[in-house]
């Protein structure tokens, strides 16, 4: 695996207790939406028995020259911590791109992409990339989080929807009374019935399913019980949560 020098050029909170990192992209490090690296923090001020690795998809479409963004959750341990706290400019060693979770080639076959939570990272580079590729793809994002204020792009993903009739976007907080921000969407576990309400026909689309261990398993079984042969499901499981 092809290990880069690189540095943190960038830190920013996207929602809730959820952070942006961005990085220099370094010189031949090329990647396909979807991938992911796998990021090593020398010298962290912060320690901890996990240490100070961890692997991020992408969550920047490669058109975006020169830099690397990854969005996590901020879990409090020692890595996270350190990589809000150093400072701008701090060595990064990244190692990939790796991965195999890419948009299919046939344009004909429709992409149902459904992220758990933090599960949105691969979609949002790749949503970026079919819309600069104009990929005449048919994608429906379906996004589930416990509320809006913990919805990285939320309005992002609205104004791709209202500007590209292939790109279909459907978000559900399944805890939208707890939001500050008044919800009328959906607001159900994305279950069967969730899913044959909002997806007419399932016999032709591949799913794409991303997000912690747990949520990715719920979201299989229930695309399993609408009907999907497993051959269709692609699944990014992000192990560690
Ligand atoms: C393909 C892939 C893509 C991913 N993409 C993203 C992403 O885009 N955004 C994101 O936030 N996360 C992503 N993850 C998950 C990410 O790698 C982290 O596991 C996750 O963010 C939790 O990290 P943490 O530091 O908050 O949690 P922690 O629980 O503190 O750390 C988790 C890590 O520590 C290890 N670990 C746990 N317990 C111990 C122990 N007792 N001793 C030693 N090691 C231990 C785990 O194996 C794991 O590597 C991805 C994972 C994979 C596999």
């Amino acid at each position: 695996m092809p290990k880069y020098q690189t540095k943190l050029v960038e830190r920013v909170e996207v929602a809730e207790g959820t952070m942006a990192f961005g990085f220099e992209q370094p010189a031949n490090f090329n990647f396909t939406a979807g991938q992911f690296f796998t990021l090593i923090l020398p010298n962290q001020p912060y320690n901890d028995a996990k240490g100070n690795r961890r692997t991020f998809s992408i969550a920047s479409p490669p058109q975006v020259d020169g830099h690397l963004q990854i969005v996590t959750r901020m879990t409090g341990s020692a890595l996270k911590r350190s990589l809000a706290e150093v400072a701008l400019g701090t060595p990064v060693e990244i190692l990939g791109p790796s991965g195999a979770f890419t948009l299919h080639a046939d344009t004909a076959v429709p992409a149902v992409f459904i992220a758990g939570g933090i599960g949105i990272t691969p979609f949002r580079s790749m949503v970026h990339d079919a819309v600069a590729r104009q990929l005449p793809h048919q994608i429906i994002l379906v996004y589930s989080n416990r509320n809006l204020e913990g919805t990285a792009f939320h309005d992002e993903f609205r104004q791709v929807a209202a500007t590209h009739r292939n790109f279909k976007y459907i978000p559900t907080l399944t805890q939208a009374d707890k939001s500050q921000r008044r919800w009328e969407g959906e607001q159900r576990y994305v279950n069967m019935d969730f899913l044959r309400e909002h997806i007419n026909d399932f016999t032709k689309p591949i799913f794409y399913l991303a997000g912690p261990p747990g949520l990715v398993n719920t979201i299989r079984k229930a695309v399993l019980e609408a009907g999907v042969g497993p051959r269709r499901i692609q699944a990014e499981e992000f192990e560690g949560y």
